[in-house]
């Protein structure tokens, strides 16, 4: 039977043109929600995402492309929300970019792009979205860390901490708001097969003049005992469970979703 418990709510997703988010959006689509889209990408393609998912889900479905390193235009995109579904009931952080190098080569610029984007928009989403959550006395607040936010792997030091960070700022968020019927967790996915974990295929196999397999096998999934990548879609539904009465009480969490990568 469709699970349509989230009718009526409404989901702001960052970054959900592509990858996890995109994920996200379609499985909160499907439970009834509807759905603020962002991220970047071409216009034309975007629209027609849009429409599609509005027509599949029968939910509202509507695009902004505020850019994550712009606090004014993030500012705007929830006030375009509320204006017009009342209320981003569900937040969910995900936009974020990845850049791997040593880190006395860091290029200080990457460094910055991924604090900003990975966490610094976060505080600004919370910071916009809150208050409306509030006066509703109800609110749903996702943000995507990942396995590193728990554990560090060499050469991706911006993005370990700013996931780390996101790992913090979802505890004090969930503190501040623990007597509301609001709640603030993180998931934290291992290796999941997006445009973004292709990207870094690509580039490792250059590096080490490796098959793409090989790259895979010896190198991605070596720090995940599953021994597979996380799908889209699991996390889609973690999502939802997050939003569902059932967990009312998780608030502050960090979920690891790694195939038992950090129970190591
Ligand atoms: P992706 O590259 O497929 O998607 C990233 C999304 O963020 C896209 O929609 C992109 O347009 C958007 N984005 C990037 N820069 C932006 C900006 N300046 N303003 C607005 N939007 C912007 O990546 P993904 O793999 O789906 O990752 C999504 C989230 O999940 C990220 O926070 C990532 O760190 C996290 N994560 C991914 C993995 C993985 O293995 N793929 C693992 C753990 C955590």
């Amino acid at each position: 039977m469709e699970n349509h418990s989230l009718s009526g709510r409404t989901a702001l997703i960052t970054g959900s043109t592509s990858g996890i988010g995109l994920g996200m959006a379609q499985a909160l689509a499907q439970a009834g929600a509807n759905i603020v889209l962002n991220g970047l990408g071409d216009l034309q393609e975007i629209n027609t995402l849009t429409a599609e998912m509005a027509e599949q889900y029968g939910v509202d479905v509507i695009y902004d492309g505020a850019n994550m390193l712009d606090p004014a235009e993030i500012t705007n995109m929830v006030t375009t929300a509320e204006a017009k579904f009342g209320c981003v009931d569900i937040l969910v952080n995900n936009a974020g970019i990845q850049y791997v190098s040593a880190i006395d080569e860091f290029p200080e610029d990457k460094w910055q792009a991924i604090i900003n984007i990975n966490l610094v928009s976060n505080f600004h989403t919370i910071k916009a979205a809150l208050p409306a959550m509030k006066a509703q006395n109800w609110g749903r607040i996702i943000n995507l860390a990942s396995a590193h936010g728990l554990v560090a792997s060499p050469y991706k030091s911006a993005y370990v901490a700013a996931k780390h960070g996101v790992v913090g700022l979802t505890k004090t968020v969930a503190l501040e708001i623990a007597e509301q019927q609001i709640t603030c967790n993180a998931i934290c996915p291992g290796y999941v097969r997006t445009p973004l974990v292709e990207g870094q295929v690509a580039d490792q196999m250059k590096a080490h003049n490796m098959s793409r397999e090989q790259v895979i096998n010896d190198i991605f999934l070596v720090a995940q005992p599953s021994k597979k990548f996380v799908e889209v879609e699991e996390l889609g539904q973690v999502a939802v469970f997050l939003c569902s009465p059932a967990a009312k009480s998780i608030n502050g969490i960090s979920l690891p979703v790694e195939g038992g990568w950090t129970a190591k």
